[in-house]
């Protein structure tokens, strides 16, 4: 490839569900940073979830009087984990940067993104200093759900970023590879490696529309965040087992001395319950824990492309890349 009279090409990959009131907002401020930034070519890849609202339409009327804006128009809702796995794979540059299309991530913070891809770094994450309306517990469950994954696994789990960050063409080839259908891409970045670096910034509110996420979200995020990424929760319930079941076998030494050696003494119908119940319920937890990972296999093995695309651009897609 001759890169000497070629600009580089940095894709901008915009996941969006009904997101209509932020997407001018959006554009103008793109706009902007394209205008700064003359040395690079841009993509804008709007990616649309299966949006209920007038997201395509507004999309279209842009990409009328501006062909540096790509679409891809996905046939129904997936999630922005699958949302993004389809820019993905259609991206053209030679860098990506994903963004909200809420702007929650300041577009402004790009420049200083594609400084540090310049000076050789494959994945420049944006870590989170503060966050605007965002309620408190959300900040504190996302807190703890950070912490709780790190202290499972080995690999370093960025704390307090989110998907805004800049991605080398190495890296996006990477991800390309791991077709998991129960997908945890914040974990991904770190499982590929590569050399990285953090900046910091503050996290605006909304710019307008409502948030997509709610708790039940959250928590199937964070479940979805630990089981695909380590399976230390089942070595918990077998460490368990194996204490409950060395307490057992204490307790019942006891009981045979105490018969012996001063008779017996049946009491304790009360003692019984509890303990019967303590262990029932163990027992049924590491139950649904063995089935949370035994129905992520079940849906990996059956091996079902990610997501269908209905339009690319205007033209219709066959060439099904899933
Ligand atoms: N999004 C998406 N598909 C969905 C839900 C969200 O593509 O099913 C996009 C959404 O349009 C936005 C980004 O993912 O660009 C983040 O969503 P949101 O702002 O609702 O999440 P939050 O910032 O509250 O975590
Ligand atoms: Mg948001």
């Amino acid at each position: 490839m001759d890169t000497l009279d070629r600009k580089k090409l940095v894709t901008i990959l915009i996941p969006a569900y009904n997101e209509h009131e932020v997407i001018p907002l959006l554009y103008e401020r793109l706009l902007k940073l394209m205008n700064e930034q003359k040395q690079y070519d841009f993509e804008l890849l709007f990616v649309n979830d299966g949006s209920k609202d007038n997201t395509l339409e507004l999309i279209k009327t842009l990409r009328n009087n501006d062909k540096r804006i790509n679409y891809l128009n996905l046939s129904r809702n997936y999630g922005k984990e699958i949302a993004m796995v389809a820019g993905f794979d259609y991206l053209k540059g030679d860098c990506l940067v994903i963004i909200d299309a809420d702007l929650q991530d300041p577009p402004e913070l790009i420049p200083e993104m594609l400084k540090y891809w310049e000076e050789g770094y494959d994945d420049v994450y944006a870590r989170r200093k503060t966050r605007k309306g965002e309620s408190f517990l959300k900040k504190f469950t996302s807190w703890g759900f950070y912490r709780t994954l790190q202290s499972m696994t080995n690999i370093e789990i960025q704390k307090d970023t989110g998907d805004f960050r800049l991605l080398d063409r190495r890296c996006v080839e990477a991800i390309k590879k791991l077709r998991e259908s129960q997908r945890y891409t914040k974990g991904l970045y770190s499982w590929i490696g590569y050399k990285k670096k953090e900046i910091l910034y503050d996290r605006d509110a909304r710019a307008a529309g409502k948030t997509k996420w709610n708790y039940r979200n959250l928590v199937n995020l964070s479940i979805d965040g630990i089981t695909s990424f380590t399976t230390s929760p089942l070595r918990w319930a077998a460490i368990m087992g194996i204490f409950t079941s060395l307490a057992g076998f204490i307790y019942m030494l006891v009981i045979i001395f105490k018969t012996i050696i001063w008779g017996a003494d049946v009491s304790g119908y009360a003692s019984m319950m509890v303990v019967i119940l303590f262990l029932g319920g163990i027992q049924l937890i590491f139950l649904g824990l063995i089935g949370e990972y035994l129905g992520r296999a079940f849906y990996e093995v059956k091996g079902r492309p990610l997501y269908f695309i209905d339009t690319y651009n205007e033209e219709k897609e066959t060439n099904l890349k899933g």
